[in-house]
């Protein structure tokens, strides 16, 4: 069981029911106190990420989680998952599997049936990956199977079908309460015109405003209510309080029969309009989310799987790695893997943004998600479920989405102490009023609109809604920001460092020179192919690929050492001779080190890589490499440019090459021969003076992008490099940059946009509804009013134009 809880993935869960940013925070501050366990609460996506501490005992936690759950009145997905279970002899058997289930931080409430053989636990919709659930039965001692394996197409229905409910109740309650609103508004409107009093009779109007009030209203006092539980006060809070004073107020001149006029329209229209503001709020952040969804919709369900002579349709969960699936014309590929048979068209849009679809041929790799053109295709399966790439970028997306910023955490504190600021400003403005001019019944009304305006949702909707939005932009085009500190610092970048070899080149080069001392250019590629066998240097694909192609059988090598950014060492066994031999290949510094004198009159090009090869301290050959230019950097870097950014190269290649790629795509600065220390300090001097991004493939410049204030990952990189990186691009066009760059300085100019919005709103309006210039219910609506502005603006980052690229 030990090893079982070493590396638990984060767990993200659906939260419903928080009304407001505030509730978020203390949700947050709430789980956060639970022994074990970190979280972050996010609003806009009314999520919780919580990852679980390593070497802590988890058989209670989630019980704990969803207690406090329940306290707070917020609800989230749970999934009942019933086992059949073979081999148990006694009562003490099921207990000690109980026990074992409990145990794993994903369940709660596990119980067992002897008497039918059966295991029934509860979980959250989603908490457990097919394979995790599977290691977990693996663990116990009794074989378990579970009884209705919910994949994930039914998985996404449940949930679409729990939301329509919960959408339908919602709609259903709004409706009644415009319906019983609208009297109000008519009397309202004929009074507007006519300047005619008392249009309705006061018996009616109670008899509207009553279940509006504590039928429509009641969610507003339950949420005061677990608000007060919680010693906190929330928006809620100022809604019921704000309803209830004017509610109460009439009902007490009803009552008494005094001559004065009511507010049941008032608490009627409040009501109405804020429940109005939420649900309008609610579908608007289900549309921010558009982005996401889309990729969750190309995961398939069913794969066509090889079984002996015939292909299968079997459930994705169940396809392994190395299987042979047939992907059929238009569907959607269900994993990540090569082409064995078969060529064709291969849409990727959705996942690289690529807008063309793009040929695909035997040795080809495609990747789950994307969509298959006019040839039927068979796919060695690479990865499956969790572990494709379509799911990667899922993640990715996801964690960025619930990332905090700074500026965020503020606003959450603002928030927290919002509301009872609020309060004390409406008892200042009741009591400012009744002093001054003893009129109770405009001390009141004033009081209830501070109140009832000074919600603070948009100010709680203005960052997250235009992160979920931007990154869902970004991704679309195959652009991966990792987080909000992202989007705030690229923001004041002015020099973009470039990689060579990978980044601006296509890091697939061709050898045109090959020259040995001994005319043995075959036993020469072979070993030397053999040595790179141990680097992931584009230079070693390269001549890799070129043995592969000539036919070329590799000689392995051992006890290979790399020299970052100048070549690389090893030994080889000679046949004839039967001794081992070391051999070396890189670059100039690289036979300095080993005192090699190179040849004076070898005639390479000039804007070639050149490799050479050394034998048992003697010089051997040389190879050249042409690596082409990738057609799309010239563009990259004037689209730079054009945005005022200062551009440079950093490369460990030697200066000829360096200097005749700089200048064919018009770099401002360009540095050769670096080592990759010697790049990190280079860029270091850099950041003396500007903000830096470095865009690399974390091939020898990985120091260098870990430094950087943004770094930006090719799609081909390292996978430590994609891990690390602030911005990953999914396709391997560095014209991606500049529009990663408008994309997130988009997106941040939302958030000060609509953080300015929120702040401005809530400045002017309750001084307004202090000084008594405004009526509750236009309050009210202004308060719906401003949530709805803010979120608009975050949906315009929509509408972002992004140069086509072609
Ligand atoms: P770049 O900055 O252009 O990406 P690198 O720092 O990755 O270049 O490498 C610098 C130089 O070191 C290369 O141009 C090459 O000459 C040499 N080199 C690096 N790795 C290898 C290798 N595996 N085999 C041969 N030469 C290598
Ligand atoms: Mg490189």
């Amino acid at each position: 069981m030990a090893t079982l809880h070493t590396s638990l993935p984060l767990l993200s869960i659906p939260i419903y029911g928080m009304n407001c940013v505030g509730c978020a925070g203390k949700l947050q501050s709430a789980l956060n106190e639970i022994e074990g366990i970190s979280s972050e609460v996010n609003f806009a996506l009314e999520k919780a990420q919580i990852s679980f501490k390593e070497n802590h005992d988890h058989s209670k936690t989630l019980s704990t989680i969803i207690t406090l759950l329940d306290k707070k009145n917020y609800q989230t997905d749970r999934q009942a998952l019933i086992f059949d279970v073979v081999g148990w002899s006694c009562v003490s058997c099921a207990n000690k599997t109980v026990a074992a289930l409990s145990k794993h931080p994903f369940t709660f409430n596990v119980q067992s049936n002897f008497a039918t053989e059966t295991v029934q636990l509860q979980t959250l919709q989603g908490a457990f990956t097919k394979m995790q659930l599977d290691e977990l039965l693996a663990s116990l001692s009794y074989q378990l199977t579970e009884k209705t394996q919910q994949n994930f197409q039914t998985q996404q229905a449940t949930k679409l079908t729990n939301q329509k409910k919960r959408d339908k109740k919602v709609l259903t309650l709004l409706a009644i309460s415009t319906l019983l609103s609208l009297p109000f508004i008519l009397s309202m409107l004929v009074m507007f015109i006519t300047g005619s009093h008392h249009f309705l009779p006061r018996g009616l109007e109670f008899l509207l405003a009553t279940p509006v009030q504590f039928i429509i209203g009641a969610r507003f006092y339950k949420g005061a209510w677990n608000s007060l539980k919680d010693k906190s006060a929330n928006m809620d809070l100022l809604v019921a309080l704000g309803t209830s004073a004017a509610y109460f107020y009439s009902l007490y001149i009803l009552i008494t029969g005094l001559d004065q006029p009511l507010y049941f329209e008032s608490s009627t229209l409040v009501i109405t309009l804020v429940t109005l503001g939420k649900y309008l709020e609610h579908r608007a952040k289900q549309s921010t989310s558009s982005a996401i969804n889309a990729l969750m919709a190309l995961r398939p369900d069913t794969a066509f799987v090889k079984k002996g002579k015939i292909f299968v349709s079997v459930n994705i969960d169940e396809v392994q790695q190395g299987d042979i699936v047939q992907l059929a014309i238009g569907e959607k590929a269900p994993v990540d893997g090569i082409i064995i048979e078969g060529t064709s068209y291969l849409d990727e849009s959705l996942l690289t943004g690529e807008s063309k679809p793009l040929l695909k041929e035997p040795q080809s790799t495609v990747i789950a998600g994307s969509i298959n053109g006019e040839g039927v295709l068979l796919i060695k399966t690479t990865a499956v479920g969790e572990s494709t790439s379509l799911s990667k970028i899922i993640h990715l997306v996801e964690n960025a989405q619930m990332s905090k910023a700074p500026i965020m955490q503020l606003v959450d504190k603002i928030s927290a102490i919002f509301v009872p600021i609020v309060l004390v400003i409406a008892a200042l403005t009741f009591s400012i009023w009744y002093f001054t001019t003893g009129d109770f019944q405009q001390a009141l009304i004033n009081a209830v609109a501070v109140l009832v305006i000074a919600c603070p949702c948009a100010l709680g909707l203005a960052t997250p809604t235009a992160v979920v939005v931007g990154t869902g932009v970004a991704a679309q085009q195959g652009i991966l920001i990792k987080d909000i500190k992202t989007l705030q610092q690229v923001f004041r970048l002015q020099t973009i460092i470039f990689d060579k070899t990978g980044t601006l080149t296509e890091g697939k080069g061709s050898i045109t020179h090959c020259y040995s001392v001994d005319n043995n250019d075959e036993l020469m590629l072979a070993q030397l192919a053999g040595l790179q066998m141990g680097s992931k240097h584009p230079i070693a694909k390269t001549i890799k690929d070129y043995c592969s192609e000539k036919q070329i059988e590799v000689i392995a090598a051992s006890d290979i050492s790399a020299v970052n950014g100048e070549g690389i060492q090893g030994i080889v066994i000679s046949k004839e001779k039967a001794t081992s031999e070391i051999l070396i290949a890189g670059n100039q510094q690289m036979m300095a080190r080993f005192s090699i004198s190179i040849p004076k009159k070898l005639d390479l090009p000039n804007e070639q890589t050149i490799v050479y090869i050394a034998k048992s301290g003697q010089f051997w050959g040389v190879i050249s490499i042409s690596d082409k230019l990738r057609e799309m950097s010239q563009d990259a870097i004037s689209e730079l440019k054009q945005r005022g950014l200062q551009t440079i190269m950093l490369s460990g290649d030697k200066h000829s090459v360096v200097q005749y790629i700089a200048q064919k795509l018009h770099i401002d600065e360009y540095h050769s021969e670096l080592k990759p220390e010697q790049k990190l300090n280079k860029l270091i001097e850099l950041q003396k003076n500007s903000q830096v991004a470095m865009v690399g493939d974390g091939v020898n410049d990985a120091p260098a992008l870990a430094q950087a204030d943004i770094s930006i990952a090719m799609g081909t990189g390292s996978d430590a490099a994609k891990e690390t990186a602030s911005i990953t691009l999914m396709r391997n066009d560095p014209r991606l940059v500049a529009i990663a760059i408008d994309i997130s300085k988009a997106t941040w100019h939302k958030i000060q946009q609509n953080l300015f919005l929120a702040f401005i709103f809530n400045t002017v309006a309750i001084p307004a509804a202090a000084m008594g210039y405004l009526s509750p219910a236009i309050a009210g609506a202004a308060m719906a009013l401003s949530s709805i502005t803010v979120l608009t603006n975050s949906l315009l980052l929509k509408r972002l134009k992004i140069k086509e690229l072609s």
